[in-house]
């Protein structure tokens, strides 16, 4: 595992003692599912590790991912410290604290059987954290999942940024207990038909599958960025590489067609380098590997000749309170190898139905792994509600 994304004893010690121990905890309040860092900076500052890695894996039964993936726009952008020099780099204290000294278990104690099974489609964030959620509150879990590993979309991030030991290390932790039934390879088309089956209720957890077109004239040239970050190596490209989009999807795919050799990458970013949804250090990263980031420009034509690919863009402008192509700005980039489409992807269209309960990216379009999670915990408390209503009904 790269060591370099954990804290050694003495970076540890020294991020530790610059946190302020805030009365208000601003940084726990900035939390989606409310971790709060000013408590398990204050254990880890007290030599109790192991109890400040179970603090944080209370709230967050995926907090080695989160650790290690989490943007600066939670805790970090609200930390008090920020306002003196730079926040706490809270996130890297959490995956550190957890990879050093959290438990094998996600459960001290787990509550008797409470007689509930329930059915997850879907093991990305939002469904991992929905079952460790139901497990918690004494239900049994079914767990569908259509491809051969956990994880979703988490297994599309270059392993430099979060290697697949840690999501494997954060399920572990899961599914130590024998409440949980993991289906592998299984791909749940009829949501309604588990219900006959016996489940009480239905998790659909199953992503944003649908990546947003870029509705231009040969589109079809291009590459979408799932195809292309499932398997880098089949579209090593050695010239000019181009990337639509200036999210850290598109970002990791810029970063992964440098490390896979392009000679140059540039991403086309439609509104403003500041409107980025990249975080910092990202950014950062973006420039040390020499990653072009053309902004206000979108892409409008591609198409191919014996040369290559030739991609015709256009500068955008802001006017009115919105983003506008600028007239007579087209221009002509030729001889590319690849153009990958990396603009995001859309939830999916769905019926909400008191037993079938949809959260994560299907629901709310592409979002955090941390927001994912709690839309993950919030399914698992509504399923549980209304199981328990059904049966005081019945
Ligand atoms: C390249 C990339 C980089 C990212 N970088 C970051 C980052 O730095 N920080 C961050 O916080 N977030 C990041 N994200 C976003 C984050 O990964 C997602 O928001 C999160 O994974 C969404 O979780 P989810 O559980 O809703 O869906 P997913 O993770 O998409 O999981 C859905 C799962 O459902 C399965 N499935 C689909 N249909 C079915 C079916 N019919 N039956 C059974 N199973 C099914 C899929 O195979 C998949 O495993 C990134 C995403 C990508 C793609
Ligand atoms: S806001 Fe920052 S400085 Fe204050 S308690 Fe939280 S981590 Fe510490």
């Amino acid at each position: 595992m790269a060591k370099s994304l954990y804290l050694n004893k003495v970076q540890m010690q020294a991020e530790l003692s610059r946190c302020l121990g805030c009365k208000l905890k601003p940084c726990a309040k900035a939390c989606p599912i409310g971790v709060s860092p000013a408590d398990f900076i204050a254990l880890a500052k007290a030599q109790k590790e192991p109890e400040a890695a179970r603090h944080i894996l209370a709230r967050n039964p995926l907090a080695g991912i989160c650790g290690l993936i989490c943007p600066d726009k939670f805790c970090q952008k609200s930390c008090t410290r920020g306002n003196i020099d730079f926040p706490i780099n809270i996130p890297k204290l959490q995956a550190t604290l957890v990879a050093n000294a959290a438990p094998d278990s996600l459960y001290e104690k787990l509550p008797a059987y409470n007689g509930r099974q329930i059915a997850v489609i879907g093991a990305g964030p939002a469904g991992m954290a929905a079952t460790a959620a139901l497990v918690g509150q004494g239900c049994k879990v079914t767990l569908f999942e259509a491809v051969e590993r956990i994880g979703g979309a988490l297994n599309l991030i270059p392993e430099e940024r979060l290697p697949q030991e840690v999501i494997r290390q954060d399920w572990s932790r899961i599914e130590a207990n024998g409440r949980i039934t993991l289906k592998l390879k299984t791909k749940v088309v009829d949501f309604k038909a588990l219900l006959k089956q016996g489940f009480d209720s239905v998790i659909v957890a199953i992503g944003a599958p649908v990546v947003t077109p870029l509705n231009i004239e040969g589109e079809a040239l291009s590459l979408p960025f799932d195809d292309y970050l499932n398997a880098p190596e089949k579209y090593k490209a050695s010239g000019r590489v181009a990337v639509i989009g200036g999210g850290n999807v598109a970002a990791d795919c810029a970063l992964t067609a440098k490390a896979q050799g392009a000679l140059s990458v540039e991403m086309f970013v439609r509104r403003r380098i500041s409107d980025m949804r990249i975080s910092k250090a990202e950014y950062l990263d973006l420039l040390a590997h020499q990653v072009d980031i053309c902004a206000k420009t979108s892409p409008e034509k591609i198409s191919k000749d014996k040369d290559g690919l030739t991609l015709t863009v256009h500068q955008n402008t802001f006017k009115d309170g919105k983003w506008e192509a600028e007239p007579n700005t087209s221009l002509e980039l030729k001889h590319y190898d690849l153009i990958i489409k990396a603009v995001g992807s859309r939830p999916i269209e769905y019926e909400e139905d008191a037993r079938i309960i949809f959260c994560g990216d299907c629901k709310n379009g592409t979002t955090t792994a941390v927001e994912a999670v709690a839309s993950g915990q919030m399914a698992a408390m509504v399923a549980l509600q209304n199981t328990l209503e059904e049966r005081k009904a019945v």
